[in-house]
């Protein structure tokens, strides 16, 4: 009678001990913080490599989820630069793949810095907003060309986080945004 309890006790030891240890070695990765990278390559847009490098640093510095960084090769994310008569755009998934356009025209307009931060800000996951204030990023040529805030908003960085919250998710199909900067006349 007491051997056999005592065989119990050890087997239900057992089964106790195996749910605790994998339970303990699913949840360090989920402890750690999810930061997903998102690489970016600028040799497709060498003019603009530095207002690039600006607004990626805008950006990693109002959000943590995700962190862009520039990369040679291998990048899923990448800036071209030239003339589109419809303007800059974004090609992307909104989620860290796709084309970044800086037209040359809008370029000598507005500023530089914002226009690359507020691409970027569509392939982080945020619509356009050109309705908003020159404190928001994502209201783009809506403000005029006299708008110099390169910063996403404590709202648009929050957005960001959420949409990130969770690492990297499958990407969807890359969708083209045109920016509509009404071109002026010098
Ligand atoms: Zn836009």
């Amino acid at each position: 009678m007491s051997r056999k309890f005592l065989l119990s006790g050890a087997a239900a030891l057992a089964v106790v001990a195996a749910p605790l240890t994998a339970g303990t070695a699913l949840a360090a990765p989920a402890a750690a913080p999810a930061v997903t990278t998102v690489y970016y390559d600028t040799s497709g847009a060498p003019t603009f490599r530095d207002v690039i490098r600006a607004g990626a640093a805008n950006w990693n510095r109002a959000v943590s989820n995700v962190q862009l960084q520039e990369r040679a090769s291998g990048a899923t994310l990448r800036y071209q630069e030239g003339n589109d008569p419809q303007g800059s755009y974004a090609e992307t998934d909104g989620h860290g793949s796709g084309r970044i356009f800086i037209d040359y025209t809008q370029a000598k307009q507005y500023d530089q810095v914002r226009i690359a931060a507020h691409e970027t800000g569509h392939a982080l996951g945020l619509p356009d907003h050109y309705q908003g204030p020159c404190t928001e990023l994502m209201s783009g040529g809506g403000p005029g060309p006299s708008c110099h805030n390169a910063n996403p908003n404590s709202q648009e960085a929050s957005r960001v986080q959420s949409l990130w919250a969770n690492g990297f998710r499958s990407a969807g199909v890359p969708t083209r945004i045109y920016e509509q900067m009404p071109v002026l006349s010098h």
